[in-house]
């Protein structure tokens, strides 16, 4: 699953890989992402439960960052969590890098994109089978290219 997500990619799509940084200025990434992807890619917000329509894509096809184009999720790595926010039990290898965050009482695992270091989300360990992982990303985060 994980070294066939190119599969979902629709032929010809060109995207970017995470070996190809993207730095950008605080002021080209306002200028470049809508208010509320600038709030949570670049400044580690969170979007409010129950709004992404992510939420409800279910169509077979790729999950890129928002930020920069790199492919971080494909619709077989989804699942539906409950809690609001676009879930994964996995990710495409080498896109995300991790860091503990304590805006919260408890330590969390914070991710984000290796290639532009936008904020994705937090990752938790009461997903589903196989993995036990829930990738619990902003879906402003994300950018859907669906295959068909
Ligand atoms: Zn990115």
């Amino acid at each position: 699953m994980q070294s066939d997500w190119k599969s979902f990619l629709a032929a010809g799509t060109a995207v970017p890989s995470a070996d190809e940084p993207l730095k950008l200025s605080d002021d080209e990434w306002r200028k470049r992402l809508p208010g509320e992807a600038y709030k949570v890619l670049r400044k580690e917000g969170t979007e409010r439960a129950g709004t992404s329509p992510l939420n409800a894509e279910k169509r077979p096809g790729v999950f890129a960052c928002a930020g920069c184009g790199l492919p971080v999720f494909t619709s077989e790595m989804k699942y539906e969590s409950g809690t609001g926010w676009p879930s994964f039990f996995t990710s495409i290898p080498g896109v995300f890098e991790t860091k503990k965050d304590f805006y919260l009482i408890y330590p969390r695992t914070e991710y984000h994109c290796k290639r532009c270091g936008g904020h994705h989300g937090h990752l938790f360990d009461d997903g589903p089978p196989p993995t036990g992982q829930r990738w619990c990303n902003n879906g402003v985060s994300l950018k859907f290219i669906p295959k068909g």
